[in-house]
């Protein structure tokens, strides 16, 4: 789509499924990025890839108020639909979903999509119920789009290996496709809460990608998981992070705890800087 075209802003399940249908009809591929909006090169990035494996992209707003716990940041997330259109047009996106609540759960709505396994552990305590509104809004926006493909990124790890064993788990006939997490130059995963950040937090919050690297070199080297991410988490807290939720080393695909770096493993942290929650993961091969 040039830029100056206008990108058809759809609010309903109905107007979601006309334009997938006319696509569908001239043989085109579709791809769907669901996001929660105040878009970033990091949500452009999985935009790209779905070009790269459709021929058109909606990529969805929602702002889900099903995943957010009762002492999150639901009513201050940033929202400029504006600027998230701007941005998906001049990234070549066809279309952007948009729907408002009522359309997602309208008034009975009474179904969770709970996925066990992989939900549990990790951001699974610190934010308990929070895996089931993922998976409720994402099963609902596949089976109101039916993509071909639907992209998300590594940058949630944890969220991305819950969607693939929902999807695998419920037959959804849709690809799951894992992107890499876009950063800033100075390594802070690219994230809409980044935004939250003071001028000092900012230029700590580095360091939680420095202290993951760190560890990761130590597993590599082979020291076990325990004494590498207790090392890990009294860096993070020296730094001047305010606490860590968790800095653990997991199997990459079940995210079962490891106790060495005895196969492929995921590094996994979430950490507080003043009021604002941080997470960020890294990807580890055994020597
Ligand atoms: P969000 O809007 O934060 O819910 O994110 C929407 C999608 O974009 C999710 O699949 C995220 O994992 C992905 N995403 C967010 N930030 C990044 C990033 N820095 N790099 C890659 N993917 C990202």
């Amino acid at each position: 789509m040039s830029p100056e075209t206008v990108l058809p802003i759809l609010r309903s399940v109905t107007e979601l499924r006309r334009i997938v249908a006319d696509w569908r009809r001239d043989g085109l591929k579709v791809a769907l990025v669901p996001t929660m909006g105040a878009l970033h090169a990091g949500h452009m990035a999985l935009v790209a890839r779905g070009l790269e494996l459709a021929d058109r992209v909606i990529a969805s707003v929602f702002v889900n108020p099903i995943q957010f716990g009762p002492n999150e940041d639901f009513s201050s997330y940033p929202r400029r639909e504006a600027q998230d259109a701007a941005l998906l047009t001049s990234n070549g996106a066809g279309a952007l979903y948009a729907p408002s609540a009522d359309v997602m759960y309208p008034e009975g709505f009474s179904t969770t999509i709970s996925v066990g396994g992989v939900s549990e552990g990790l951001c699974g305590v610190t934010r308990p119920g929070h895996f089931s509104g993922v998976a409720t809004v994402v099963t609902k926006l596949l089976l109101q789009a039916l993509p071909d493909v639907a992209l998300f990124g590594e940058k949630d790890y944890q969220q991305l290996q819950v969607i693939r064993r929902m999807a695998s788990d419920l037959d959804i006939p849709v690809r799951i496709e894992g992107v890499p997490i876009v950063r800033e130059t100075d390594g802070l995963a690219l994230s809409s809460r980044n935004a939250y950040l003071s001028a000092t937090e900012r230029a700590t919050a580095p360091l939680l990608y420095k202290t993951l690297q760190d560890v990761g070199a130590r597993l590599i080297a082979g020291e076990d998981a325990v004494s590498a991410t207790a090392w890990g988490k009294s860096e993070v807290l020296a730094g001047g992070f305010g606490s860590v939720d968790y800095l653990d080393l997991r199997d990459a695909s079940s995210l079962k705890p490891l106790d060495s770096l005895d196969r492929p493993g995921r590094l996994l942290v979430a950490a507080r800087l003043g009021r604002t929650r941080l997470i960020d993961n890294l990807g580890l091969l055994p020597r």
